[in-house]
Parts: structure tokens; C-alpha cells; sequence
């Protein structure tokens, strides 16, 4: 006969069993993937060999991702041919890179591209150029390659054990939620299509492009959590929603991003096709690589991978990068006459300070070198 105490302890260990965690399963195969983590430690150690030779070029792009290749990309559209992209890694890609399995290729990173705006020109400009883009890209609407439009559903979120369509929650809300979020969409639209009064779209893209009116540009002194509380959009699903974009987009809280920022999220999107809805996104199984390669094409051969640069020291009228060419330990002086006036944007990490540290966001650096000969390293 089982005693009170043995049935109690084995309802306790049962109970205990239910609550504790899954027991812990392996990982699948693979390797987590990205910039390489060698290199990066490589710039904090510091520790270089003094630069062997030295090379010039006319404008050296420190960064092979979708940013230096873009000013390769428009470099050679101006029949700029004398210049080189430095890129640390074996390939140039940076977050747009891809993978291939077997059976398919996948993203690393970025993967979707949005209609292009009617402000965004350039970037119409080498969709056409690549195809996807069919016709006249200063149309209003354009017309999109089929096979790059991604056809709905494209996003589902996951929320008490149930798959919703859609990023916003919708399922067990009650009416005052559901209200909020319908006004909170409809204000969204409008935004979409608001102006400052200098005639700018308030939130466009490029942002550059954006309204500077202060009645728009007074949105960055306040919080987006604090913008939502004022309007009346008090809804958890739409305080979810607003800190995911946030998080999404710029890695910080809506408590601690920008108003403008935040709206600028929400309502910059605003191209349009004549074959598709204006929401959908451009995308193929490789993810943004296909963007990549095409900017790529226009740098082929100018395109320096395994390049580590690991030292920029800019004067007046000068600037010399150092850098240091992977395994072979090769280092590499380029010595610069000027910084080049053009406001061309490189990579978002550089070196600085003999490798010490790596900034980010501050890689606008067009390097025009002494006496403009190109010289492949
Ligand atoms: C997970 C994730 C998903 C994303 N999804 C999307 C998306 O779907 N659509 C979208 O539009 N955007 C997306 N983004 C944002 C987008 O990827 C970035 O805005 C974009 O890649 C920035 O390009 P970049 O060239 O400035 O930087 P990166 O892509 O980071 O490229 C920088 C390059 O510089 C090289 N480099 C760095 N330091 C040195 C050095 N010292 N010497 C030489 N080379 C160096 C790196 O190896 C790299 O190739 C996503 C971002 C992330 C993190």
C-alpha cells in the first residue's frame, strides 16, 4: 500500500518533471557564419608588420559590402576606372552574402529589398540594369520581373502556441485593441504620404530625401513609445509591434529610439509596381546576393579580397591606409594626396588607431591617392 507521503513525493517528482525544462538537445550541424571572427580579433590585438610596399590608385573603397560595391557601381557608371574595393574577407558580400546547400541557395543576412520609392532613383536605375526591373524605371509604377516578387503570405508571427498572419497580433483582442490598431494602420498610411513645407515626403527613402520641416524632424526628441502613448495607442500588441520594428531595424528598444526613426519604419515604404501590391518586397533564394553580384559585375577585377585594413591615417591633404593581406602577412602602405570631395560611402567598419578598436556607422571614406594611377596589389 502506498503511504501518504511516497504518493505525495511521487506527485511532487511528477510535477517537478512536468515543469522542468525539455532536456537539452543538441544543436543541429552547421556553424554560426558572418565576418570572420579571426580577423576581428586579428584589429583588437593590434600588431602589424610596417608596411613593405606601397601602391597608389585613384579612389581605394574600404569594404566590399552592398555599400562599398555601390560606389564601385556608380564609380564605373561615371567611367571611373581607377579605383580599387578592399575586402577583408575571401569574398566581397559583407551581410548580403549566401549560402548552397544541396538542394537550394539561402540568405546569410539580408534577404528582402522593398519597391524602390520614385525618390529612390538609383536604385531603379540598376534594377533595370539588371533586369528585374522591365522598362522605363522613372515610371510611377514600375513593372517587376515576376520571378522577384515575393507573392503573399510573407509574414506570420508566432504568439500563444498559434502561427497569425501577419506581424500583428490579431487573435483573442478586444474591440478597443482592434480599433487601435485599425487607426494606428490608417495613420500609418497617411504618414506614407504626408509632406513637409518644404514639399519633401516627410519619411522617405533614401532618408537623406526626407522633409526637414521641424513640425517632422521635432519627432526625434521624444521616444516612439512615448509618441504611441500620446496618440492614444496604448494596445500591448501595437507597443510589440512598434518595439520589434525598432529592434528589427535599428537594434534599440522603442523606448529608447527615435519617434521619427521609429515612424520612418512604418511609413517610408511607400513603392509602388503595376504588377504587384505595394507591400511586396523583392527576393530570390539567395537572398540580396543576387543584388550583390550585380554590382560586383561593374567592379570585376578591381575587387581586393583577403585585404584587411587595419590603419588610416588622414591629413590635410592626405591619406594613407595600411593594409594587411591575409595569411601572407603582406603588408601594404597606399600613400594618399587627397580626400576625394565626392561624398561616396565605403564600408560602415574601419579600422582606426592601429587596429585597436573598429568603428561603425563612420566608413565614409573616399581615398583619392597620389598621382592617380591604378595598381592592382
Ligand atoms: C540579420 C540581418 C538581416 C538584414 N536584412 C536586410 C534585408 O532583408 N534587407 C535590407 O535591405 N537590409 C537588411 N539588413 C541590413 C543590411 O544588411 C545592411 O544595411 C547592409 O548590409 C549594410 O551594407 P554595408 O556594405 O554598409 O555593410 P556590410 O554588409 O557589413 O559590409 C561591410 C564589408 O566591409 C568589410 N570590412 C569590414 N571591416 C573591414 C576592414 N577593416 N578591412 C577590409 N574590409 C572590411 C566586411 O568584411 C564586409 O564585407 C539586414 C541586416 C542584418 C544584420
Amino acid at each position: 500500500m502506498t503511504s501518504r507521503r511516497d504518493f505525495l513525493a511521487t506527485v511532487g517528482a511528477a510535477a517537478l518533471a512536468g515543469c522542468a525544462p525539455a532536456a537539452k538537445t543538441s544543436l543541429p550541424p552547421g556553424e554560426l557564419l558572418g565576418m570572420s571572427q579571426a580577423l576581428g580579433h586579428r584589429l583588437r590585438d593590434g600588431g602589424f608588420p610596417a608596411p613593405s610596399e606601397t601602391r597608389k590608385t585613384g579612389v581605394l573603397i574600404i569594404g566590399g559590402g552592398i555599400s562599398g560595391l555601390s560606389a564601385a557601381w556608380k564609380l564605373a557608371k561615371a567611367s571611373v576606372d581607377d579605383f580599387l574595393v578592399l575586402e577583408m574577407e575571401a569574398e566581397p558580400g559583407g551581410n548580403s552574402r549566401a549560402g548552397q546547400s544541396p538542394l537550394v541557395s539561402y540568405p546569410w543576412g539580408a534577404h528582402y529589398l522593398p519597391l524602390p520609392t520614385r525618390e529612390s532613383t538609383l536604385v531603379r536605375e540598376l534594377l533595370a540594369e539588371l533586369n528585374v526591373l522591365q522598362g522605363d524605371p522613372a515610371v510611377e509604377k514600375p513593372r517587376y520581373e515576376e520571378r522577384y516578387l515575393c507573392a503573399t503570405p510573407q509574414e506570420r508571427v508566432y504568439r500563444n502556441g498559434l502561427w497569425e498572419e501577419g506581424l500583428l497580433p490579431h487573435r483573442g483582442l478586444d474591440a478597443a485593441e482592434r480599433e487601435q490598431q485599425h487607426r494606428f494602420h490608417l495613420r500609418m498610411e497617411e504618414f506614407k504620404n504626408a509632406k513637409g513645407r518644404d514639399g519633401r515626403r516627410a519619411f522617405a527613402i533614401p532618408m537623406e530625401l526626407s522633409s526637414r520641416d521641424i513640425e517632422w524632424r521635432q519627432l526625434d526628441q521624444i521616444p516612439l513609445s512615448q509618441w504611441l502613448n500620446d496618440n492614444g495607442f496604448t494596445a500591448p500588441s501595437l507597443h510589440w509591434l512598434a518595439n520589434y520594428a525598432t529592434r528589427d531595424d535599428y537594434g534599440t528598444a522603442h523606448t529608447q529610439t527615435s519617434a521619427w526613426a521609429g515612424l520612418h519604419y512604418f511609413a517610408c515604404r511607400n513603392g509602388e509596381a503595376a504588377n504587384a501590391s505595394a507591400d511586396t518586397v523583392l527576393t530570390a533564394p539567395d537572398g540580396n546576393a543576387w543584388l550583390m553580384r550585380g554590382l560586383a559585375a561593374s567592379a570585376s577585377g578591381r575587387i581586393v579580397s583577403g585585404a584587411l585594413v587595419w590603419r588610416i591615417e588622414e591629413g590635410k591633404q592626405s591619406v594613407a591606409v595600411d593594409v594587411l593581406f591575409g595569411a601572407k602577412n603582406r603588408a601594404l602602405r597606399g600613400a594618399a594626396n587627397h580626400l576625394g570631395s565626392t561624398r561616396l560611402h565605403s564600408a560602415t567598419r574601419l579600422a582606426c588607431d592601429a587596429g585597436r578598436t573598429q568603428k561603425r556607422g563612420t566608413g565614409r571614406r573616399l581615398c583619392t591617392l597620389a598621382d592617380g594611377q591604378s595598381a592592382p596589389c
